[in-house]
């Protein structure tokens, strides 16, 4: 029997514009082989609703492909595999976690032990971090000169087809998906999960195309308010590699060329935010501590507040801010929360309760399907102001007025926080302002069925802007 070829798959669930898959596909028969490696260094094992995504991508991967599944850490695992198979070679895609480098090395090592060759291919991203350089040669780390540097970089290269390939029928140890409990039993709160997503390649195509057909010409004036469906919601097939940047960027495109013109201001916002995925993954690679570490070093010293009960009440959506409760609802519900939310919700956390950016950061890490070390990371920072190209720490959110003109009619607060539902628009995003009358016409008894605000916002800002004034010297 034909010795196989392993495809690696990793954050890469896919066959369309895949390097590494096509590359494999001409040399011989395939096996595709899904390691789960609980073994991450720091806090950053798969969070829970990421969990629950990996189970329904893996399943529509396997309809496709016929797939390998084992546990265990990766490097030691493909090395069993690699003398269970007798494999000819091994290809992968890169990947830029802080501890991917040190894998993929033992992994190249594995190989070279079996006297095979092993092959790693971009595809992750645009654009290689290292391929980025400004005029002296240094890591960009600010945003709109790196972005500048991406689009002078030229469009991403043709995309790649599905090439032909076929399995090998060997025998090799597969586990069970559903022996790995990657999804939840015991509350099951996956259920609108369920009804939001169709993880895999499939449902991702279909979400580029939807975008496309519905979202893409309102992108540029409605991407910021939460009640209307028209951002990409890619993040997610994007993070775990069932469609590829380059893919998203040349649908743009085409779409951008066949109506001349029209489509210029919404696709270069778009590309511009595909952009930030790869800003993200470039700070990521050149500071590996971005996930935990403040890029700015003076923010080591911010007088946090480690208040367990506030981050508790945040969590749950139970703030008092109508605006950040429905996000944190969204959230729990649906493992998404839109953009502007996450920057309310998170300005709050940060700002208003001075809960250390890293908890927010952990919260998100375990219940986004989205939750990605380099985007996550780099957003925290950015809204904690302690970032490489950040809000300044001053620009504080007020979650009222945020709510008031984003979510102006109220449709997004509602559809979250149903008790609020028949509270008239004038007191939806501050209902302790609301008279008692018409708080009791709308069924709402403050402190029972709806919580007072957790803090006042504007002593809030002013105990933030003091604390910030104490590391300042250093800033
Ligand atoms: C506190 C905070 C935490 C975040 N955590 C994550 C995370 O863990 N994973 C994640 O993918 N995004 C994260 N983001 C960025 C952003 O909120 C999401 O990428 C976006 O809401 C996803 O929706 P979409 O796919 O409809 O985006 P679209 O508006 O359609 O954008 C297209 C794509 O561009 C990328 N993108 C857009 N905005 C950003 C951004 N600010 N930074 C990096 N990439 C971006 C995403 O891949 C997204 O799918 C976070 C933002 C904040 C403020």
């Amino acid at each position: 029997m034909t010795a196989p070829v392993i495809v690696w798959l990793r954050q890469d669930l896919r066959l369309t514009d895949h390097a590494a898959v096509t590359a494999a596909a001409a040399q011989g028969p395939v096996l595709f082989l899904y390691v789960l490696d609980d073994d991450t260094p720091g806090d950053w094992r798969i969070g829970g609703a990421s969990r629950w995504w990996l189970h329904r991508s893996l399943e529509a991967f396997a309809k496709t492909a016929s797939l390998t599944l084992r546990r265990g850490r990766a490097d030691a695992v493909i090395a069993e595999v690699l003398a269970e198979t007798g494999a000819s070679g091994l290809y992968f895609t890169r990947e830029y976690a802080p501890w991917s480098a040190a894998l993929e090395r033992n992994v190249k090592a594995a190989c070279d032990t079996a006297g095979i060759a092993c092959h790693r291919y971009g595809g992750y991203l645009l654009h290689e971090p290292e391929a980025i350089r400004n005029g002296s040669g240094e890591p960009y780390r600010v945003y709109t000169p790196f972005s500048k540097a991406c689009f002078a970089a030229g469009e991403p290269k043709p995309l790649k087809p599905v090439p032909a390939f076929t399995t090998w029928s060997g025998p090799v140890r597969s586990e069970q998906l559903a022996n790995w409990d990657l999804l939840p039993s015991n509350p099951n709160w996956a259920e609108a999960m369920e009804e939001c997503w169709t993880p895999g390649e499939a449902g991702a195509r279909q979400k580029l195309a939807d975008f496309i057909a519905h979202g893409l010409a309102h992108y540029a004036e409605a991407r910021d308010i939460p009640e209307r469906d028209v951002t990409s919601r890619l993040s997610a097939h994007l993070h775990f590699g069932e469609i590829s940047p380059a893919q998203c960027w040349h649908a743009v495109r085409a779409a951008q060329m066949q109506v001349g013109g029209k489509l210029d201001q919404a696709a270069e916002k778009f590309l511009k935010e595909i952009l930030w995925r790869e800003f993200s993954y470039h700070l990521l690679h050149h500071w590996p501590n971005l996930p935990t570490e403040p890029f700015r070093p003076e923010f080591a010293d911010f007088p946090w507040n480690d208040d367990a009960a506030a981050l508790k009440a945040w969590r749950k959506g139970e703030t008092g801010y109508p605006i950040v409760d429905a996000g944190m609802r969204e959230l729990w519900a649906t493992g998404i929360m839109h953009n502007r939310v996450r920057m309310i919700a998170a300005s709050f956390l940060i700002k208003d309760l001075l809960v250390p950016w890293t908890a927010g950061e952990h919260w998100f890490w375990d219940t986004l399907v989205d939750a990605d070390i380099a985007s996550n990371a780099a957003s925290w920072q950015w809204v904690a102001g302690c970032g490489a190209d950040a809000a300044p720490y001053f620009r504080v959110f007020n979650p009222v007025l945020q709510g008031e003109k984003f979510d102006t009619r109220g449709v997004y607060v509602r559809k979250w926080v149903p008790e609020l539902q028949r509270l008239p628009d004038e007191f939806l995003h501050r209902p302790w302002e609301a008279p008692p009358m018409v708080l009791k016409a709308a069924g709402i008894d403050l402190g029972r069925n709806y919580p007072h605000p957790l803090i006042d916002h504007g002593k809030a800002r002013d105990r933030a802007l003091a604390a910030f004034q104490r590391i300042k010297g250093t800033a």
